[in-house]
């Protein structure tokens, strides 16, 4: 804001520049503390003020989450709602077909512009299997990676290349990953939750609690709907 000599107040027309959002893609089947709990220390560690939830189609060649896709979004609605940090977008459950990961972020660059800083949220192991991902070396052209401590797996990538690769777009500074649009890797030192969907739902099997590793909202869901019985 400006004031004038005349002492009117002018806003500026400036753009203003546009803030660094990250989206994390996952199947959340279901969504957990070990989703939500990284991902709210990422935010405030890089200064992230949206994230955006995609929950993702799983291929028919693939083993089916159990629950459908209606109900992981729901979940994810839940496990989220009045949380100002977190939204959902359903896009990829949207599509008849499964998309691969890059061509979604592809999808949100196009809609972003050049400019707009964006990232893509992943897990320690998903880091570690990145190189079978669909096109995966063309990701950071398109996005930075955000990535969040995971205990139980290695720190370092499989080979001598690939951690290379690695090394190579690595940063330790935030500022980076707002000031360009794509391009850098952060390995955010995230408290360490050893949750997993997977022993969620074996617990729910077992008819075991499940209360400190889920919210409450999304537990009442699954209970409702009576999901990985
Ligand atoms: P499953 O046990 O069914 O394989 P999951 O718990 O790993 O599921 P996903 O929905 O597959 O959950 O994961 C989505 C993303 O969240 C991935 O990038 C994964 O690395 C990350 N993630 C999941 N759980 C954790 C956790 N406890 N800590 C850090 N990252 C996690």
């Amino acid at each position: 804001m400006r004031q004038s000599l005349t002492g009117d107040i002018h806003l500026n027309t400036f753009p203003a520049a546009p803030s660094l959002t990250a989206f994390f893609g996952g199947t959340f089947d279901p969504i957990h503390y070990g989703h939500l709990q990284p991902v709210t220390a990422l935010a405030k560690l890089v200064g992230l003020t949206q994230v955006v939830l995609m929950p993702n189609n799983v291929p028919p060649h693939r083993q089916q989450p159990g629950a459908s896709a209606r109900q992981r979004l729901h979940m994810a609605e839940l496990a989220v709602a009045g949380n100002a940090l977190f939204t959902v977008d359903d896009r990829e459950l949207q599509r008849q077909t499964p998309s691969y990961t890059i061509e979604t972020l592809e999808a949100l660059r196009a809609e972003k512009g050049h400019d707009a800083p964006l990232g893509f949220i992943i897990g320690q192991d998903s880091l570690l299997t990145l190189h079978h991902w669909q096109r995966w070396q063309d990701l950071l052209s398109v996005c930075h990676l955000l990535v969040c401590a995971r205990p139980g797996y290695r720190s370092t990538l499989e080979t001598p290349e690939l951690q290379r690769w690695l090394d190579n777009h690595l940063t330790h500074s935030p500022d980076d990953l707002h000031q360009q649009p794509h391009g850098r890797i952060f390995l955010a030192d995230t408290p360490l939750v050893t949750i997993s969907a997977t022993e969620i739902r074996q617990r729910r099997r077992q008819g075991l609690d499940c209360h400190d590793l889920l919210p409450p909202a999304v537990i009442h869901y699954i209970d409702e709907h009576d999901l990985y019985r």
